[in-house]
């Protein structure tokens, strides 16, 4: 049998390793692990959510309502915009997958950050398109206006903020850079951590009603993984105008989010408190790893995400298997090639287990 030949370019994406892993090989309690490597929200999520999803159980033998009506409506009024503006994705990946396959075939290209999220190349070589990466890991607007001219990418992509390193542009270099490009280039605006950069900085806010509505040639994405809580339940958006969001639902398959899923997002969209708790929590600890850097003389990324991206003097790889041993897991940033770890910032009891074991180990 033989498999398209593009599949040999392309590697397996590498999720943050599952706890299960660390009771299986290690003999490590569940109880014990730390997960602090997929950006989860260390809070768990909302009560209300929680309480919902509890009454709601029976549904499960439904298809859910595929038009999502309810939670279209919900993110229509939370941003101000139409129900026919949005799209729902079983996590915002396939809305990634959607633009993707909506645009490119093997005479595309796509621009994106040399370090930037894996997906977008992983969707972008399964479609047979050329991968354009600036020469900076972080997003520097004259690197793409550079390779834009060169080559004129049917997509760019912009993580806002970028994740793995957690910077963000400023919103007026993003406006002036989309209108320095033509129409028929579609850029998408990754906001998965939109809500934290919102709260750190109001320089980095991108508003989507604001940014479609004055370039048609722009989406912005949003998850209900991060901030949310939501990750187990894979539920995304897309936002942009009605034409391309008419064209995406072309490709979406049908029932693709589960009615738990929708159930549960307009819950946690419902409870702004949560998610404005969640965020300056997450900036408080946050203060500890970058004292903890400080004093070790490392360098770390100013992130406006609820990571932070800590570069290391020793092996990186071999300190997060160290860390594993001891049931905490963070992410080993050897693959794209830096001595780094990419952790998520936990719980202050979280915190405290991780930066005392950190601080014998480095
Ligand atoms: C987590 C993440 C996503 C998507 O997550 P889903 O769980 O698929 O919604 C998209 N982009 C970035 C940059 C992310 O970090």
């Amino acid at each position: 049998m033989k498999f398209k030949s593009l599949l040999n370019g392309i590697k397996t994406y590498e999720a943050g390793k599952p706890m299960e892993l660390l009771v299986r090989e290690y003999g490590i309690k569940p109880g014990d692990i730390i997960k602090l490597a997929s950006n989860e929200n260390p809070y768990g999520t909302s009560p209300a959510v929680i309480k919902s999803l509890n009454r709601s159980i029976d549904k499960v033998s439904m298809y859910p309502d595929d038009s999502a009506y309810e939670l279209k409506s919900a993110l229509a009024s939370h941003f101000d915009m139409l129900s026919e503006n949005i799209i729902i994705g079983a996590g915002s990946d396939q809305i990634i997958e959607f633009v993707i396959n909506s645009i490119c075939d093997t005479n595309s290209k796509i621009l994106m950050a040399k370090t930037t999220f894996a997906m977008y190349e992983i969707y972008g070589r399964l479609s047979g398109a050329t991968i354009l990466k600036t020469q900076s890991h972080e997003h520097n607007i004259d690197d793409f206006k550079d390779i834009y001219k060169k080559h004129k990418p049917n997509i760019i992509f912009l993580c806002l903020p970028n994740n793995p390193l957690g910077e963000c542009l400023n919103t007026d270099e993003v406006y002036a850079f989309l209108d320095s490009i033509d129409k028929n280039t579609l850029v998408v605006i990754d906001g998965a951590y939109q809500e934290y950069a919102r709260y750190k900085d109001p320089s980095k806010v991108i508003d989507p009603k604001d940014i479609t509505t004055k370039y048609s040639n722009t989406i912005c994405l949003g998850t209900f993984s991060k901030v949310y809580g939501l990750g187990g339940l894979r539920v995304g958006y897309g936002i942009s105008n009605r034409n391309t969001i008419a064209t995406l639902h072309k490709l979406r398959p049908p029932f693709n989010i589960t009615t738990l899923s929708l159930q549960g997002a307009i819950e946690a969209l419902k409870d702004q408190k949560f998610v404005h708790d969640t965020v300056e929590k997450n900036f408080e600890q946050m203060i500890r790893y970058e004292e903890f850097a400080d004093k070790k003389g490392l360098k770390y990324i100013d992130s406006y995400t609820n990571f932070i991206f800590i570069y290391m003097e020793t092996n990186s790889k071999e300190l997060c298997e160290k860390l594993l041993k001891k049931g905490l897991i963070v992410r080993d940033m050897t693959s794209y090639g830096l001595n780094a770890i990419r952790i998520t910032i936990g719980t202050k009891k979280q915190n405290d287990t991780v930066l005392e074991v950190l601080d014998k180990l480095c």
